[in-house]
């Protein structure tokens, strides 16, 4: 069994248990309850390199719309294998500017652009300041992108694949809608929103969101990086699903500045059980946690504190958030 199903299937048991009975009670909604909202974690890996874990990234199916939520390295590799494409996604928002949160935003955009060939609506992103800056560096004609972008807008062999594609020259330009957020805003989509709060993370040298997605059938909040605040316990309050960074096992911080920073179990127990969320999601994690038994442990001294559902997260994992439901057992 490849180790991703492997772990995943170690989270549908590790939720059953937390579950019990609930589990079994747990059903699908009927013909007229809103769409469920679908989740898929592309990356769940740390700036460390992995194969297994990507940089950040989560895709959110709700209502009509795709959305995207952090862009790390390898996170669109994930959105390809999750069966969608750049041209599927509408919005994408980025908690902070580190790296790993946003490495493959110029491969959302880039693929997207060149993919949609003007038949699509412009990609919306949102995200902290500096954000529009380092989309005009990106893509500007005098930006790191500007001479790909003038070549495939001018080049009679670049115009005939647009052409190809259902396209009509000329060829405009990429242009990704940007809006730079702060805590507080709310973005009002179609049959959802989102809710921007204040992460704790690497501020001031960046600025860190966290991000709440209401939908017809219930909340995720996606914390981005952070450690644990009051304002995270706000922001999460009464969600379906807490996605949180993990980072490390508790008491290992080499500093107290690291533990403020960057989640970790214990912490994310208390943040959990505080904001009386039903499901937390654990990500972003390092291989010093990644391991047989080490993993098992922090689910269990969670639990001890958090009564809900805990989920080890794993790039590629799709979860709902009326949980999973026991079939019924079958043979051969
Ligand atoms: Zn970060």
């Amino acid at each position: 069994m490849k180790r991703r199903s492997f772990l995943g299937a170690l989270g549908a048991s590790a939720t059953a248990a937390a579950l019990g009975d609930d589990v079994l009670q747990a059903r699908e909604p009927g013909p007229s309850a809103a769409k469920p909202m679908k989740i898929t974690l592309l990356g769940t890996g740390t700036p460390a390199p992995s194969l297994e874990r990507q940089g950040s990234g989560y895709l959110f199916e709700v209502a009509d719309d795709l959305i995207v939520m952090d862009h790390g390295p390898g996170a669109h590799h994930r959105l390809l294998e999750s069966g969608h494409r750049a041209v599927d996604v509408g919005h994408v928002f980025f908690t902070h500017l580190h790296y790993d949160h946003c490495m493959d935003y110029a491969r959302l955009v880039l693929q997207r652009w060149d993919q949609g060939a003007d038949r699509i609506p412009d990609l919306q992103v949102y995200g902290p300041p500096p954000l529009k800056r380092m989309t005009d560096l990106l893509f500007a004609e005098d930006g790191v992108y500007g001479p790909d972008i003038r070549a495939r807008i001018e080049h009679r062999s670049s115009v005939d694949q647009f052409e190809a594609r259902g396209g009509k020259a000329p060829r405009k330009r990429p242009a990704p809608r940007v809006r730079e957020i702060k805590p507080g805003d709310v973005i009002e989509g179609n049959k959802w929103k989102v809710t921007v709060g204040r992460a704790t993370h690497v501020q001031p040298f960046l600025e860190c969101l966290a991000l709440r997605l209401d939908g017809e059938d219930g909340s995720v909040c996606y914390t981005g990086d952070s450690g644990a605040s009051d304002e995270i316990v706000a922001l999460a309050k009464g969600c379906d699903m807490l996605i949180h960074m993990n980072h490390y096992f508790s008491g290992t911080a080499p500093s107290p500045a690291y533990r403020a920073a960057c989640g970790n179990h214990r912490d994310n127990a208390e943040t959990a059980k505080r904001a009386g969320v039903k499901t937390l999601v654990l990500t972003h994690l390092l291989g010093q946690i990644d391991q047989p038994r080490i993993r098992e442990q922090i689910v269990h001294e969670i639990q001890q504190v958090f009564e809900g559902r805990v989920v080890w997260g794993e790039d590629l994992m799709q979860l709902t958030l009326a949980g999973p439901v026991i079939g019924k057992i079958e043979g051969y």
